[in-house]
């Protein structure tokens, strides 16, 4: 059976290109980039060049581009350098929607003594722009706010964040793992101090991310070791995943605009055709301001993760926002956080595109879930009442 992969949010198939630019530097070119022998040394070369591709894909200087291990590492290294960069002040902002990445990482400032603000959004998963001003005070460090929601692709105004944080000099840094290479960022006119992105989300191998720290911000290091990355991040660089993190960019940045809209135009068929032909539907979201990659829908009544295991048998791969499933114990704090129904939180599935999504796997999707639904709604043991929660 062909395998359908819609979960391209939690992880991207490494694209043809990218795997033949990387293994030759798994294989034969193994050196280590410090090296003074030509052997190593070379592969130097080869991760300047990578750094160029991973700037242009967001219009940065490739010396704003350090590489990291991870979008986690990113995100850590970013929020952690301007807590250490502004030592006297005790504030951070972000909002209650972020990746674990972010929020985690502000829950351990916390414990710390750090004071943290966590900004709501509404029920259609936007934020909410007079609380962030009525947050920030001299103490404020740094704020953090992603670029899109990775559960359900809805992008936050950066610009207008970047704009009211400039006038009063605060550190503004941005988690754009769901957006580099899924809709253009360009951080000439973008001014964001320090942006995250990651290689597995566009088609490069997990393992791999980036961070841009713009020129002039000041930065400390995370991770401490040897002078790579210019002092800014010790550890022997993963040459060949910095080589397809490069790839994967360059790829991306030729093709985003012709794939945002083949991506958007399937991802509007699939959810149309699920909104019209299943009853009880429901988009999760700000459906205008989304990735054009994602939807998140609420199918009431019917657990997600009964969704998933019928879908699993036909080879689809989607993912749920309730609890099992998505590997947490909690239901969704994202769906949560916008206030929607217990009911429908159980009952959520996350289908998300890549270029390599086709038509005809739209097709089948469309053909096997009216089916489904009405099954398990007719299956489920859960009524109404067994599915309403007392506590939400
Ligand atoms: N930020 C967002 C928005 C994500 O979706 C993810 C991964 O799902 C991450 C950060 C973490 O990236 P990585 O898996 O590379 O650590």
């Amino acid at each position: 059976m062909k395998t359908i992969y819609l979960d391209n949010n939690a992880t991207t198939q490494i694209s043809p290109e990218v795997l033949r630019e990387m293994i030759p530097f798994l294989s034969d070119y193994y050196g280590n980039p410090s090296s003074m022998h030509t052997f190593g040394g070379r592969l130097h070369k080869k991760i300047e060049e990578a750094r160029e591709m991973v700037a242009s894909l967001i219009g940065a200087l490739p010396e704003e581009i350090i590489f990291t291990s991870c979008g986690t590492e990113s995100d850590n290294t970013a929020i952690m350098s301007a807590v250490e960069s502004s030592p006297r002040k005790r504030h951070v902002i972000t909002t209650k929607v972020e990746h674990p990445a972010v929020l985690n990482f502000c829950r351990h400032l916390s414990r710390k003594g750090y004071r943290v603000t966590y900004l709501p959004v509404n029920n259609l998963g936007q934020l909410d722009m007079d609380v962030l001003v009525k947050s920030l005070d001299e103490d404020t460090a740094v704020v953090s706010v992603m670029y899109a929601n990775n559960e359900t692709g809805v992008v936050f105004p950066i610009r207008e964040i970047t704009e009211i944080l400039r006038e009063r000099g605060i550190l503004f840094h941005t988690d754009a793992v769901q957006v580099a290479g899924k809709i253009p960022i360009d951080i000439k006119t973008l001014p964001v101090d320090m942006l995250s992105l990651s290689g597995h989300k566009l088609h490069a191998p997990k393992g791999v991310g980036a961070l841009f720290v713009r020129k002039g911000t000041r930065f400390s290091p995370y991770i401490i070791g040897g002078h790579q990355e210019n002092g800014r991040r010790g550890g022997t660089e993963n040459v060949a995943s910095i080589i397809a993190l490069g790839k994967a960019c360059q790829l991306a940045l030729e093709n985003i605009r012709e794939e945002n809209r083949n991506l958007s135009s399937l991802r509007d068929k699939l959810e149309n055709a699920l909104l019209k032909c299943c009853p009880d539907v429901r988009v999760n979201g700000d459906a205008e301001n989304r990735l054009p990659n994602t939807t998140n829908l609420s199918f009431e009544y019917i657990e997600g993760e009964a969704i998933l295991l019928r879908l699993n048998e036909y080879g689809i791969c989607a993912s749920s926002g309730s609890a099992c499933t998505s590997g947490s114990l909690e239901p969704s704090h994202v769906l949560r956080a916008m206030g929607v129904p217990y009911t429908a939180v159980h009952g959520s599935i996350r289908f998300s595109l890549s270029r390599y999504t086709t038509d005809e796997e739209i097709n089948k999707v469309i053909e096997v879930m009216p089916p489904i639904i009405k099954e398990l709604r007719q299956l489920s043991p859960f009524g109404r009442e067994k599915l309403s929660c007392p506590s939400s």
